[in-house]
């Protein structure tokens, strides 16, 4: 299993060590080729402006958008969120707030409570978005103070926290058995 890790910036060292102790490989995403033949990928977080112009230097919007399409399992975080949204790349049915939770509140942790996730988990927001405006397709999975925190759309799912810092591989896992569960369908065919 191959996981993709777009590394044009923001913390995607910390995501590959989470994803090779959960027995994935991990591949640093920086061109259009380096999407072939991946199980799965991760957005991870950093400044959303700088991550737009790498996208758009290295021309990966299209590849980007098309492999979340194409159904294979993606886990966006926080600046990868917002790379989602219908302002960026348009594959999530939402519009996320940057910097939502304001100036005073640049970094909170929080204990959340994630739909299907059993016991709560320890989640680090670093001058995190929210979820606004939601689309029909998009299922809530946690909320902070009543805006939604992490959001699933088919195989897509976006957390506006860090899951790569807390030692909790849940998250990740959750991207891992998506894409086992894709291959038990493939094989069932
Ligand atoms: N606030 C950042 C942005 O808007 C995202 C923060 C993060 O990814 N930790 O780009």
């Amino acid at each position: 299993m191959v996981v993709g890790v777009l590394a044009l910036q923001g913390d995607f060292e910390a995501h590959c060590r989470v994803l090779r102790a959960l027995g994935a490989d991990c591949r640093l995403v920086r061109t259009p080729q380096d999407l072939d033949g991946l199980d799965g990928l991760v957005m991870p977080g950093g400044e959303s402006t700088t991550m737009t112009l790498g996208i758009e230097r290295e021309g990966l919007a299209e590849p980007l958008r098309e492999l979340a399409r194409s159904g294979k399992p993606v886990l966006a975080t926080c600046a990868g969120m917002i790379m989602l949204d219908r302002d960026h790349l348009g594959v999530l049915d939402m519009v996320a707030r940057r910097n939502a939770f304001g100036r005073q509140l640049n970094s909170f942790e929080s204990d959340l409570d994630l739909s299907g996730f059993g016991e709560t988990l320890r989640a680090v927001f670093i001058r995190a978005p929210w979820v606004e405006d939601a689309g029909e397709g998009i299922e809530v999975l946690a909320e902070v103070d009543g805006h939604p925190v992490a959001v699933r759309q088919g195989e897509i799912m976006a957390v506006a926290f860090h899951p790569e810092l807390t030692g909790d591989p849940r998250v990740h896992a959750w991207l891992v058995e998506r894409i086992h569960a894709a291959e038990r369908a493939r094989e069932a065919a």
